[in-house]
């Protein structure tokens, strides 16, 4: 029975907060790609409305494929579009067409059955080829096959390309290579039941302004057809099918924020330092060349961090020299002049490619991740390394070294770099020879070494994300011990404090680039650690801005002595959120 909507009640769930902002809209439940394919037999008589069927689906699958490479071609490049020329050929491909016609009339089953025996049986042949590119071809056929069988049980396909309003994506989980084939425009949202404040996906949600919560549990399983949903990212709150007073409660809030937002937006051309003058250096983080020009737009200093692995994902493969170098050159130019930090490849951990560590491992955030896969995969790194040097010749270019945890690394990727640059000298490619080497500092075993590693480092980029699950032990991606996930914890505010020192001590360049570098309400206590060079989501700069220019370098002193004197993790998140609310409230009387 199709219910009335004033007949549903609200229903309210408690997860994590994991990007700002208000949303409420209708639902868009995003499914994974695994498809269940119905088996039953079908009478000779029948068998011709199977083929019908058939292709028919392949006609409907044709015209999305056209639609996504339109879609795609426009936010990502003709480049990126291309990928889907592959997928528009295996649909024409007689060969394929025949032999599931031919399995309709030999087998006697239904017509999803025979394409997946079809499709398998090509699959098959494609693993056991020697050429590694049309291996990859295999990625395409299942793609496909998917389509074909989510077309032929009237299943809605996972991606949004189809939305025809935006809507609020509700999903188990979203790894980032889901999240980085999502057409933002059309995501009011996001809400998941499972993941950290950290996972990737939500760094990226938060990096468009886009409102999330995460690790609600079991919402999707709460969740009916025609259920509307309202999420809350500032208190990690989500809520069925809300009532008309409590979307009046959060429309004032919402109201509010975006009053905030228009006072923020009407001073973010104002430099970036505190009340008192105090300059603060904001860089912005970036995955996508288009970011960057956000980043640029919004007034930051250059990027402080872009992570790489992005194009890995969108595309879901290893890319060539010059589909990276053309991806690093792009933005280098859009940056205008500006420093480009680089951040070698940080595949693992929840950044996974389809079938790219074959071995399934117990612990990926402390497994075969980020430097560990490069320094054991020259020639993967090597690639990597002269497409950014290639990339370096048209601008301000620096390396940074993601997950160091021994000097022997630093010395070792070194190695690499002057390796890739030989190579390049001999090619006759230009570069800049005099390129700077950051290593990111986010394990423990980095904090406690700093002082060696800043022998060796050019500059240092503090990755709190990481940083925090590794000193606290605690999975950034696990929402059942997300509680303890807390980047306010002395063992974290200790071990920035002994970075700052050693940096400043060696007059090393040092930023803080985890997202609690994006987090206004840490601002002041990051700075009375010792900061004053931060990257955090473009989106996030003007807000920044906006709260520096509140307090003084006294209220820094007064913070930071205030939190030491804290154990509790809780006790410091409440004291710099007391404190940012009374400054923000303050400035918005002052302006009404
Ligand atoms: C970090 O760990 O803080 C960081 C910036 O890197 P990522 O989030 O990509 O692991
Ligand atoms: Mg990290």
């Amino acid at each position: 029975m199709i219910q009335n909507k004033k007949e549903k009640s609200e229903l309210m769930l408690f997860g994590i907060p994991a990007s700002p902002g208000i949303a409420h809209g209708p639902v868009f439940r995003f499914l994974h790609d695994e498809v269940k394919v119905a088996t039953y037999h079908v009478s000779e008589s029948d068998q011709e409305e199977e083929i019908r069927r058939f292709l028919e689906a392949l006609e409907v699958t044709k015209s999305e494929i056209r639609k996504i490479r339109e879609d795609v071609a426009k936010n990502l490049g003709e480049k990126e579009a291309g990928i889907f020329d592959a997928h528009m050929l295996v649909l024409e491909d007689r060969a394929l067409i025949d032999d599931v016609i031919k399995e309709v009339k030999e087998s006697g089953e239904n017509v999803e059955k025979c394409v997946h025996r079809v499709t398998e049986k090509y699959l098959s042949f494609f693993d056991q080829l020697e050429d590694k590119y049309l291996r990859e071809r295999a990625v395409d056929l299942r793609d496909i096959s998917n389509r074909l069988q989510r077309c032929l049980s009237g299943t809605t396909a996972s991606g949004t390309a189809f939305l025809d309003e935006p809507k609020i994506l509700v999903s188990e989980d979203l790894t980032p290579s889901d999240t980085a084939a999502l057409d933002r425009s059309k995501i009011l949202g996001i809400a998941t039941d499972s993941g950290g404040q950290t996972s990737h996906a939500v760094i990226m949600a938060r990096a468009s302004g886009v409102p999330a919560v995460v690790g609600l549990r079991n919402l999707s399983d709460k969740l009916s057809d025609g259920d509307e949903l309202l999420i809350d990212g500032f208190e990690g709150v989500a809520i069925i099918n809300p009532s008309e007073t409590t979307l009046f409660r959060y429309g004032k809030v919402d109201v509010q924020r975006h009053r905030l937002l228009k006072l923020v937006e009407s001073e973010s051309n104002l430099p970036s330092q505190t009340a008192d003058g105090k300059k603060i250096n904001i860089w912005a983080n970036a995955d996508t060349p288009q970011e960057v020009e956000k980043a640029i737009e919004c007034g930051c200093l250059g990027v402080g961090l872009f992570r790489t692995e992005s194009l890995f994902l969108r595309t879901n493969s290893l890319p060539t020299e010059d589909q990276q170098y053309e991806d690093y050159v792009r933005m280098v130019k859009s940056a205008n002049g500006k420093t480009v930090t680089i951040r070698t490849l940080d595949l693992g951990g929840d950044k996974l490619l389809d079938g790219w560590n074959q071995q399934k491992e117990a612990n990926p955030f402390m497994g075969f991740r980020a430097i560990r896969y490069c320094l054991s995969n020259p020639n993967v790194f090597l690639v990597q390394l002269r497409a950014i040097l290639r990339a370096s010749a048209h601008g301000n270019v620096r390396i940074l070294l993601p997950m160091i945890s021994g000097i022997g690394e630093v010395i070792r990727a070194k190695e690499l770099i002057t390796e890739a640059m030989d190579e390049l000298k001999e090619r006759g490619e230009k570069f800049d020879s005099l390129i700077k080497v950051g290593c990111m500092i986010e394990t423990p075993a980095a904090v406690a070494i700093c002082d060696l590693l800043a022998e060796e480092a050019d500059f240092f980029s503090i990755g709190t994300n990481d940083l925090v699950q590794y000193l606290l032990a605690v999975d950034r991606v696990n929402n059942e011990i997300a509680f303890l996930y807390e980047p306010h914890h002395p063992a974290v505010l200790r071990s920035l404090k002994h970075v700052a020192n050693i940096a400043n001590t060696h007059d090393l360049p040092v930023t803080v680039c985890g997202e609690i570098a994006g987090d206004p309400h840490f601002l002041p206590l990051l700075m009375g650690l010792g900061f004053d060079s931060f990257s955090a989501s473009a989106s996030m700069v003007p807000e920044l801005k906006f709260f520096a220019r509140r307090f003084s370098q006294e209220d820094i002193l007064k913070i930071t002595k205030d939190s030491e004197k804290k154990k509790r993790p809780s006790e410091v998140k409440q004291l710099i959120k007391d404190f940012h609310e009374a400054r923000v409230s303050e400035a918005s009387v002052v302006q009404n």
